[in-house]
């Protein structure tokens, strides 16, 4: 319907529609006030929707889910998962509603979905809300992965609702407008399993392949394609975020989608110095989810997506099994490969070079790099620099200075293509110092370091003049007592 006189959203409920056994219709909470803070026109533009009227009252209203387009059907869904290895039989949406989905001028299916719109009957003991900084925090992430090109949830816009939110301190509360191409995650499907009918699992099948994966449909066996299908998108994501440095940080099943993007950008963080261990989140104790594991913690979450897809993969269970281990069994290659190919473009090195040569090189390279807790962002950009004869920002970055330049003499042997390099390896990512200061100026009520930041971020290989603050590692002392927080 029209919001305004130029402001048209047509939003269709597919997924309430096909899946009504995972969703509940709900309502968004009424804001007190609502501001709007921060506007994606770019991606408005994507999406077909006018900037301007975004921007208006009425669009306001809609971008907090209190506006809801005529014929959308606003659901929370419902979903499962393991939290830390904890299982969990009812998690969904307990302070986020899909407000349906919506087609773009190109032909594409997004969901339009709210963060922080209010308690619905599956938040357990949380109040529904979410702040400020959080919310900017997703924002902020989500848009720096997407500009370098990591598949990703994207955010449209943050709103202030007007209404505190009771953390710590009393904090002022935000909601979220988030794009993805869904909301289906491995824990849908551990949802779905536990429904006595397998229906229902085979109905949410359908619906991922056809919105995600449609060439599986056309498979001999579409639901062995389909797990194929994830494992090959989630050993590629996870290649990527290691390519880059990110640390997701609560890599739990309902974290991970069945599309191939990175979701839920609660306690991430990027990587300074490199080191495998490396854990932001204040309640990760154990390290299960720590920058090194989390390829290891990827396949297990597609174990439990293989378990509950068994009723699909054949009726004898046995069967079904060997089905899965033997999709399972493709993972470990499949990120290898991913990851190594991306690891060769990182060094400027041509395709065609074999494992005996890279391999070695790469894993003196990584040790050199944590003995020398060198950052692993300012290091691979300075490489390129490197590549063209100037070795001196990246030497400098090491103690071990015959390590890295007996290092470099076969790096360089190889003819490294400076050029393909600075298209891979970023000049500005979100840093965590960055981040923590443009937050607390925007909770403060000061938006101007968000939007240098943002300007920074969403152009991360552009290197610029007056932008080195943001190239530049945190400063000493910042990086080694970094925590972030969940479920804020
Ligand atoms: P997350 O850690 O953000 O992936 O959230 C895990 C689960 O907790 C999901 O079911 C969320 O909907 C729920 N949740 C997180 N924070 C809140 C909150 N403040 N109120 C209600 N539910 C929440
Ligand atoms: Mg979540």
């Amino acid at each position: 319907m029209s919001l305004t006189s130029a402001l048209t959203v047509r939003l269709d409920g597919r997924f309430a529609r096909e899946l009504s056994e995972l969703t509940l219709p709900w309502q968004a909470e009424e804001a007190p006030e609502p501001t709007l803070l921060v506007l994606n026109e770019p991606l408005a533009a994507e999406l077909g929707l006018d900037p301007a009227s975004l921007r208006s009252p009425e669009g306001v209203r809609f971008l907090v889910g209190n506006r809801v387009p005529e014929g959308a059907t606003p659901v929370a869904q419902a979903y499962a998962g393991h939290q830390f290895g904890g299982y969990s039989p009812r998690l969904g949406d307990g302070r986020a509603l899909l407000l349906g989905e919506l087609t773009d001028p190109d032909g594409r299916v997004h969901d339009l979905h709210l963060k922080g719109s209010g308690r619905t009957p599956f938040a357990r003991g949380g109040d529904g809300l979410a702040a400020v900084g959080p919310m900017l925090r997703e924002y902020v992430v989500s848009e720096a992965m997407h500009a370098l090109d990591i598949p990703t949830t994207r955010s449209l816009a943050v709103v202030a609702t007007g209404r505190p939110v009771r953390r710590d301190t009393v904090l002022p509360g935000a909601v979220l407008a988030r794009v993805a191409s869904s909301h289906l995650r491995v824990g849908s499907f551990q949802y779905a399993r536990a429904s006595a009918d397998v229906d229902v699992l085979r109905r949410l099948a359908d619906h991922a392949i056809a919105r995600h994966h449609p060439e599986a449909a056309a498979a001999e066996d579409p639901y062995r394609a389909l797990l194929d299908a994830v494992v090959g998108v989630q050993a590629r994501l996870v290649a990527r975020w290691m390519l880059v440095g990110f640390v997701h940080g609560v890599m739990n099943t309902d974290n991970m989608t069945i599309s191939g993007e990175t979701i839920d950008y609660g306690p991430c963080a990027f990587l300074d110095a490199y080191d495998p261990a490396t854990v932001f989140s204040s309640i990760d104790d154990g390290g299960r989810y720590a920058f090194g594991n989390q390829p290891v913690v990827a396949e297990w979450n597609l174990a439990r997506l293989a378990e509950a897809l068994l009723p699909l993969l054949h009726d004898e269970e046995e069967r079904a099994i060997e089905i899965a281990v033997a999709s399972l069994g493709t993972f470990r290659s499949r990120y290898a490969d991913a990851w190594s190919a991306g690891m060769r473009v990182k060094l400027g090195l041509p395709d065609g070079l074999v494992e005996d040569v890279t391999g070695p090189l790469v894993t003196e390279l990584l040790a050199l790099l944590q003995q020398g807790r060198v950052d692993h962002t300012s290091f691979f950009r300075a490489l390129g620099a490197s590549a063209r004869g100037d070795t001196e920002p990246a030497r400098g970055l090491f103690l071990d200075l015959a390590g890295f330049d007996s290092w470099a003499e076969r790096w360089r042997a190889l003819g490294p293509d400076a050029d393909a390099m600075d298209r891979v390896n970023p000049v500005y990512i979100p840093r965590n110092h960055l981040v923590e200061e443009a937050l607390d100026a925007a909770t403060a009520g000061d938006l101007t370091p968000l939007h240098l930041l943002l300007d920074a971020v969403t152009r991360p290989f552009d290197e610029r003049p007056g932008l080195g603050r943001y190239a530049a590692p945190a400063p000493e002392g910042f990086g080694t007592s970094y925590q972030t927080f969940c479920g804020t």
